[in-house]
């Protein structure tokens, strides 16, 4: 984990059941501006190896690991500096925090943690900030879709369309495997 990255932190992945909100906090990590995210709890070859595939087809860079526990990481980010923020929905409401937090992740990088089942108490003290995407439970997914878009914007969205050829109408893709033409290159159209 680099200083001034936002990483995201899937605390008690359960490999009988979370299998695919775990894939999914990690897809819309990737999608909406994260820059990797480390999976912990049961150990998930399954999940790993297709999680592992997506990067490596649309986000080459992202960092993607396991770790048993959550309180190795959490303790590697502090000692890369990054502020620990854990969506809670007892945490304070993000509205409130935002502008720091906003600062924070450009001055530190952030680790966000989300969680699965129930999550320890130590969790809500061992994290500087308890964040709060309204007080009623919903899904660790759509909580940090919120927090990365607020702090990220359209900005933080992986702006590159890739293999995809965007329609407004109708759907476009290249093979897999062909490169997206490089605009003003030789036997490109524009
Ligand atoms: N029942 C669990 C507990 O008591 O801790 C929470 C499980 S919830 C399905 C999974 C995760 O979604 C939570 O750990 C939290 O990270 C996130 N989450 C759910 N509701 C949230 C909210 N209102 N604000 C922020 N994060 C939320």
């Amino acid at each position: 984990m680099m200083p001034g990255g936002v990483y995201v932190l899937r605390m008690g992945h359960r490999a009988g059941r979370d299998k695919r909100v775990t894939t999914h906090v990690a897809l819309a990590s990737m999608a909406l501006g994260a820059s990797g995210v480390i999976l912990s709890g049961d150990e998930d070859p399954g999940l790993m190896e297709s999680v592992t595939k997506a990067r490596d087809r649309w986000a080459p860079g992202f960092l993607l690991e396991y770790s048993k526990g959550w309180r190795e990481p959490v303790e590697r980010a502090r000692e890369a500096g990054l502020a620990i923020v854990h969506l809670t929905m007892y945490g304070v409401e993000l509205e409130f925090l935002l502008e720091g937090l906003r600062a924070l992740a450009r001055s530190r990088g952030l680790l966000v943690l989300v969680g699965a089942g129930k999550v320890p108490r130590e969790v809500y003290s061992a994290a500087d900030l308890n964040v709060a995407v309204t007080h009623l439970p919903h899904s660790e997914v759509a909580a940090l879709a919120v927090l990365l878009h607020e702090l990220l914007g359209f900005r933080g969205q992986r702006g590159s369309p890739g293999p995809v050829l965007p329609q407004l109408r109708g759907k476009l893709a290249l093979p897999r495997g062909a490169r997206p033409p490089v605009p003003g290159s030789p036997g490109s159209s524009s």
